[in-house]
């Protein structure tokens, strides 16, 4: 009896399990038809809201470009554009497009007596030692010799623009020599200049006594004061007795040197 009715009820269970298991088996078969149903629909959405729109866009670029609209009226207007580029690529393009970079020459590099090692850079600017050069200019080359100790040898050009006129370095350099005792040249001053890469010499000779405006080591430019015309040393008057030479010391002309690069 007891398991008959406990019997009963046992299998009664199963068959609620499985009534209750057909709705639910039903129910899970019509979601996937309602996601289906509504993912068309949202793609259908898409396509009426995005299609249409792309149509008329493209359809009116076409009119407004080139096929429907009069000559003369045919404007496009461009957006700005702009381009990303880092700007190591940006430097890297410049200097390797746009800059041509010249190593600068080296200077020249003169040992000057208590001073050492001396670097000339070199100088564009070439002036005349005196303003008025024109003035009572004796050349330079063979000659009389215009006083008892004095070289029948000119190895400078004279210049007499007046006792006391300012004696002026001829471009930019160095001074090499500033003195009081130079011999035959008197109050004397050596200057050295980087010209074109080249190491010239300049000398001023016969300047006056106390006269001297400049120092060795120091650094000249062109048309800088470095004496007074004078008369000291091996001197008949007062006159700027002028040198120029290369490493070699032979001295030239400075007259035509001066003139070819002054005119
Ligand atoms: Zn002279």
């Amino acid at each position: 009896m007891h398991g008959r009715r406990a019997a009963a009820p046992a299998p009664a269970r199963p068959r609620l399990k499985r009534r209750s298991a057909r709705p639910a088996r039903s129910g899970r078969a019509v979601r996937p038809k309602f996601s289906a149903l509504a993912m068309s629909f949202v793609a259908a959405m898409m396509l009426a809201t995005s299609v249409p729109a792309l149509a008329v866009t493209a359809t009116d670029g076409v009119d407004t470009a080139s096929v429907y609209a009069p000559a003369g009226e045919d404007t496009v207007t461009y957006a700005p554009q702009s381009v990303e580029v880092s700007e190591e690529a940006v430097i890297s393009t410049l200097a390797a497009e746009t800059y041509d970079v010249e190593a600068a020459p080296p200077p020249i590099v003169s040992e000057v007596a208590n001073v050492g090692s001396v670097s000339i850079a070199e100088g564009d600017a070439i002036v005349w030692p005196v303003v008025t050069w024109e003035k009572r200019y004796s050349g330079f080359g063979p000659r009389e010799a215009p006083c008892g100790g004095c070289s029948t040898f000119h190895d400078g050009i004279d210049f007499n623009p007046g006792d006391g006129t300012p004696v002026m370095s001829i471009a930019d350099g160095v001074v090499v020599l500033s003195t009081e005792n130079g011999g035959g040249l008197g109050v004397n001053v050596e200057v050295q200049h980087n010209i074109g890469g080249e190491l010239i010499t300049t000398s001023y000779g016969h300047m006056q006594y106390g006269s001297l405006a400049v120092s060795v080591g120091q650094r000249v430019t062109a048309g800088q004061q470095l004496g007074l015309v004078g008369t000291t040393g091996q001197s008949t008057g007062p006159h700027l007795h002028f040198e120029i030479f290369r490493g070699d010391g032979v001295r030239f002309d400075g007259f035509a040197w001066l003139s070819e690069r002054i005119g």
